[in-house]
């Protein structure tokens, strides 16, 4: 069995509840970013332009721990939602109110947003009940979150228990996962993935992943020092830890590892974030640390860049939140700005570095979703989408 998207649901006279990413940026109230909520419009007009009695928003926002907290309360959200679609939007006091029965039941008030699911500590913790309890609200379920597909919670997982052959996708998901799998199933060759960023033992499981499928694997930024300092290399005072140079050494020694590509030289500085000096060598004084990838390194990235068909980009180069040591980065993004390869962004702060180059309209694919994509890449699925896709035993 496939995965059900929203364009074959048949909504009519049904109530539908739906599970969104609103965890967008506040300050004193104001959203700050409605980029998530911009998102999710498409999959909200479908609905509601199919027909449905009812439609029962549902999202988290931040980290309240299970516990009440007014400052992440859903609010802003449901009047930035009530003005984008020009009706009324209800948020309820909480998501177990037990009023939302009597609501619907009356006909009255046809949008409805649940406030912040993660107030209920049995969100998180995947509690099957309080799945039910939501479930209890609707005849059909979509889930378009895909920043939270990875996780195994109430609402993105164990909710689809109740809805056999009556859950779908929506359309953020469908995009993302035909985006990704443009990478993960059926990369057209030359396939080149750029990791930056700085730990290794978080992104070990990808670099495994990608080994076999690239032509080359570039590593920059903080990731490179530990694969330089395994090949004998002196990477100064660079961040790096014993643990990543051991799992640096073990990829290396892989057949694949031929395809690691690591920086020639180096942008580094007495201190961090210090004054800026351009080192035209791979090895770097004991003195010194490695904060962005140098010219030489950019130039020998860039031939592979230009001959790739399809690029992968997770993690910035090198320190790219100070401008002395964004060039790098800059640069790279500029490369995948000009090739004409299917070229995919993800990855937490990869998408706030593409975002502050102002490119992120020249990439193929910019991933909403940081730890998901990742995970996705990974493992070629992720349990919220097998959940839509086969159901869930409990
Ligand atoms: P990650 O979350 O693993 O993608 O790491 C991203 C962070 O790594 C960013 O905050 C970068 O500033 C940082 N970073 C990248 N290169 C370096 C470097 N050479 N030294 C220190 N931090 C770095």
């Amino acid at each position: 069995m496939g995965l059900n998207y929203i364009d074959d649901a048949d909504f009519q006279e049904k109530k539908v509840i739906a599970r969104f990413d609103f965890n967008v940026p506040l300050k004193e109230g104001k959203i700050l970013d409605t980029t998530r909520i911009d998102a999710a419009l498409p999959t909200i007009k479908k609905i509601l332009e199919g027909g449905a009695t009812h439609l029962i928003l549902m999202s988290h926002l931040g980290r309240p721990k299970g516990r009440r907290n007014n400052d992440l309360s859903l609010l802003p959200v449901a009047e930035y939602l009530a003005e984008q679609l020009n009706e009324d939007v209800l948020l309820t006091e909480s998501a177990l109110d037990r009023g939302i029965k009597t609501i619907i039941k009356l006909k009255k008030n046809k949008i409805l947003l649940l406030e912040n699911l993660r107030f209920h500590p049995e969100e998180e913790a995947g509690c099957k009940e309080f799945a039910k309890s939501l479930s209890d609200y609707a005849d059909l379920y979509v889930n378009d979150a895909f920043g939270t597909a990875h996780r195994k919670h109430a609402s993105t997982y164990h909710i689809n228990t109740y809805f056999k052959n009556k859950s779908y996708g929506g359309y953020l998901l469908k995009n993302e996962i035909s985006a990704l799998n443009n990478v993960v199933d059926r990369p057209k060759s030359p396939f080149v993935a750029i990791v930056g960023g700085a730990k290794v033992s978080d992104k070990i499981k990808i670099i495994d992943r990608l080994l076999s499928s690239v032509e080359s694997l570039i590593i920059g930024g903080a990731m490179a020092y530990p694969f330089l300092k395994a090949k004998g290399h002196g990477i100064g005072t660079s961040l790096c830890s014993e643990e990543d140079v051991k799992l640096a050494k073990k990829i290396l020694k892989q057949s694949f590892g031929m395809k690691i590509l690591l920086p020639l030289d180096h942008i580094t500085s007495l201190e961090f974030a210090g004054s800026p000096i351009v080192y035209n060598d791979v090895n770097i004084p004991d003195d010194q640390m490695g904060l962005d990838i140098g010219p030489k390194s950019v130039e020998y990235f860039k031939t592979k860049i230009q001959s790739a068909k399809t690029i992968l980009w997770n993690g910035p180069m090198g320190l790219f939140e100070y401008d002395e040591f964004s060039k790098g980065t800059f640069d790279i993004a500029n490369a995948l700005a000009e090739s004409n390869a299917y070229t995919l962004v993800g990855g937490g702060d990869s998408v706030s570095a593409i975002n502050k180059t102002g490119l992120s309209e020249k990439m193929s694919h910019v991933s909403t979703g940081g730890g998901a994509s990742l995970e996705f890449i990974e493992n070629g699925t992720l349990p919220g989408i097998d959940a839509l896709k086969f159901g869930i035993n409990l």
